[in-house]
């Protein structure tokens, strides 16, 4: 069996490499090559820590296996992380585990080339305004992959815990671009793409602050419960996601669909556009929405394209098991 340690990943995969093995993935989901299983999430009842697996199988790469792991909020006191994941590949021809790859910063890469991606096929191609909204471990990720995918010459953001928005302003900074912190009202009506990547419960952005053209990539909503925007924007858009079943359980469909407002038949796999089965964006003023659920392909493409750099560059340790 193969390991490959959480700290070797950072000089193995690039965010390009990362934004491509999403895009295949996806792809590859929506012409049915690959599928993803039921996902497990439980709230463990100690240290406020949800706790689960996501799991899946890709026929045209031979990706098999799990990511587990979850999130432990008390972390960060800890110096700590607050996702910890982990993933393990199995042999698709006989079953035995393959490898085990660290899945933290995996984790936050491929989460950042899903809307990315999202961005990169359904954004205006004249977006120049990115909106932010959440200010914690994940945005500087989401940032960075965001403003490859179009000429962007502002970030604006926007966080309930404003003493957490120093890391927008300095990942802008290092992007060369630059940050103001705005209300949502300015968010919503200056922003061209908006991101949002926060543990909230209830819709911070409305309806009513959304213009047309705008491209939302919703990356924080991936539990029952959670909600990041009005479930009447995504009644005015055209919603895609990564996975449908995921979006209407776990995403953020989940509250526009139990209100009646969108049909899960509604919604459409990102992969179709990728693949040009759907012809993603349709005009200048329509408002597309990405509801990424975060999918356990996502972290199979990502931990197998590490695997084969580790194992080339003599990284990986070779464990008998
Ligand atoms: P973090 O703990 O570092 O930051 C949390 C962010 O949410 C901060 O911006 C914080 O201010 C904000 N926030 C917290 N409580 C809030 C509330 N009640 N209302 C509004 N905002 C609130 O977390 P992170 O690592 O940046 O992850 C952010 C979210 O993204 C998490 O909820 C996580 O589950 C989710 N996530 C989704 C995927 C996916 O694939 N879709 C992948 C990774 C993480």
């Amino acid at each position: 069996m193969w390991v490959v340690p959480e700290a070797a990943i950072a000089d193995l995969i690039t965010p390009e490499a990362s934004f491509e093995a999403v895009e295949a993935v996806f792809a590859a989901m929506a012409a049915e090559r690959a599928y993803n299983f039921p996902v497990i999430r439980e709230a463990i009842g100690h240290g406020d820590a949800l706790y689960g697996f996501k799991s899946g199988f890709d026929r045209e790469s031979l990706a098999l296996g799990l990511k587990s792991g979850g999130y432990w909020p008390g972390n960060e006191a800890r110096g700590l992380t607050n996702h910890q994941s982990t993933v393990i590949l199995f042999d698709a021809d006989t079953g035995r585990v393959k490898a085990l790859v660290g899945g933290n910063l995996l984790t936050a890469l491929r989460t950042a080339a899903a809307s990315a991606v999202s961005i990169r096929h359904l954004a205006r191609k004249d977006a120049k305004v990115l909106g932010m909204i959440g200010a914690g471990h994940q945005s500087a990720f989401q940032m960075r992959a965001a403003v490859k995918q179009r000429d962007f010459e502002r970030v604006i953001g926007w966080n309930l815990h404003p003493e957490m928005l120093s890391r927008l302003a300095q990942t802008a900074d290092e992007l060369g671009l630059p940050f103001e912190a705005v209300d949502l009202d300015r968010l919503g009506a200056d922003s061209d793409v908006i991101v949002s990547i926060t543990s909230s419960f209830d819709p911070i952005l409305l309806d009513a602050q959304v213009r047309p053209g705008t491209h939302i990539a919703c990356m924080g909503t991936d539990t029952k419960g959670k909600q990041e925007v009005d479930a009447a924007i995504l009644a005015r858009a055209t919603v895609f996601t990564d996975e449908v079943a995921q979006s209407v359980s776990i995403g953020e469909a989940q509250h526009a669909v139990a209100a009646g407002l969108l049909r899960a038949e509604d919604i459409v796999q990102i992969g179709a556009v990728i693949n040009g089965d759907h012809p993603g964006r349709s005009g200048g003023d329509e408002i597309t929405l990405f509801d990424g659920t975060g999918v356990g392909l996502q972290d199979l493409a990502v931990a197998a394209k590490v695997l084969d750099l580790a194992i080339e560059r003599g990284v990986a340790q070779d464990v008998a098991f």
